[in-house]
């Protein structure tokens, strides 16, 4: 399949690159890393990368390019780092000719004519790296930064359970082309003091259910207090990952964004679509996402909610779940 991937890539004069929506730093850092990697190997090629707005930690590392329709005509169309159909940004790439997913994600769905999929590689970036090798490509130092910030990023900074040998050896073999590391991770680590002050609203006020699922409703009200966006809001999620007992963790974001169904008319309810971030230690947790319009990885998913209902049903699924781990697994919390 690596081989007919190439094949693909050599026949098609134009290949439109595109990601999911809501796009990560692996998301981001892969999309431009294939685009400019092709660019670089086949200089011939029309090369575009398409999505929505990028977050702005990972900005200077994206592109937006504009793509009209027409030009999808007789395209090949590469969907990178995304696992269901729902999740692709621009539903164009369905235009192309020939479409190619390359992913990592455990619910993944075959939406493409080639689906490469490993959902063992903790970051898609890595997989991508291994494509390039097999493939000879030759790289460069920007590449090999597009390459590392995704890797980097999806793994925690290589601290999740995934991480492998494969995906130390590749970041190696990135490194080796001059990766700056410090001013990579100044870029995507620093965060402004008025992030800081709600991070310590965090630590004050965060919510724990009676099993210890850990939580933290950023509301529209408190996010203009603080005055944060609400991006910002939602990268807090990993404050919450170091309680001892809180085995999952979740935040969940106002996206000041009025919705239509009207599942409550509670006066409480936002109103909005609530973003919801999920994370865990050892706990599986994607499927709950599932059940609320979600999905992702076993111990890092997403998911969204309509109203304070939604919030509390959500929770009370978790906070079951965790029970049933912690009675399951008494050494592991
Ligand atoms: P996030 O919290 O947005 O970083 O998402 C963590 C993981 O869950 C990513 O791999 C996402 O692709 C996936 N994910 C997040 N939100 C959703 C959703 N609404 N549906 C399916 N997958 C999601």
């Amino acid at each position: 399949m690596i081989d007919e991937i190439l094949e693909k890539i050599k026949t098609y004069k134009r290949i439109i690159i595109h990601r999911h929506i809501r796009p990560d730093g692996d998301c981001i850092g892969s999309q431009r890393a294939l685009k400019e990697a092709i660019l670089l190997n086949f200089p011939d090629k029309e090369v575009y990368a398409v999505g929505d707005e990028i977050p702005s930690f990972i900005k200077e590392y994206g592109i937006i390019d504009e793509v009209s329709k027409d030009m999808y005509k007789g395209s090949l169309v590469i969907v990178v780092d995304t696992g269901t159909r729902v999740r692709i940004c621009n539903d164009n790439y369905a235009l192309g000719e020939c479409i190619i997913k390359i992913d990592h994600h455990d619910d993944s769905e075959d939406y493409a004519s080639i689906n490469y999929v490993d959902p063992l590689s903790p970051a898609c970036a890595s997989i991508l790296v291994r494509l390039f090798k097999q493939w000879h490509f030759k790289l460069n130092k920007d590449i090999a930064t597009y390459l590392y910030l995704a890797i980097t990023t999806d793994t925690g900074r290589f601290r999740y359970r995934g991480v492998n040998e494969e995906v130390l050896n590749n970041a190696g073999y990135l490194l080796s082309y001059g990766v700056d590391t410090e001013k990579l991770y100044t870029s995507i680590y620093i965060k402004d003091d008025v992030t800081y002050k709600l991070q310590g609203y965090v630590y004050q006020h965060f919510k724990k259910t009676p099993n210890g699922v850990a939580y933290m409703y950023f509301t529209k009200k408190m996010m203009a207090k603080f005055n944060v966006t609400k991006e910002d809001a939602a990268n807090l999620v990993n404050a919450l990952d170091g309680i001892r007992g809180s085995l999952i963790w979740v935040v969940f974001v106002d996206q000041l964004k009025k919705h239509k169904k009207n599942v409550s008319s509670k006066e409480e309810d936002p109103g909005c679509e609530i973003r919801v971030r999920l994370r865990s230690r050892y706990v599986a947790i994607n499927e709950v996402g599932t059940h609320y319009r979600g999905g992702g990885h076993l111990q890092a998913a997403g998911a969204i909610i309509y109203s304070k209902k939604e919030m509390k049903s959500l929770l009370q699924e978790l906070d079951t779940l965790l029970k049933t781990f912690k009675e399951q697994n008494p050494m592991l919390y």
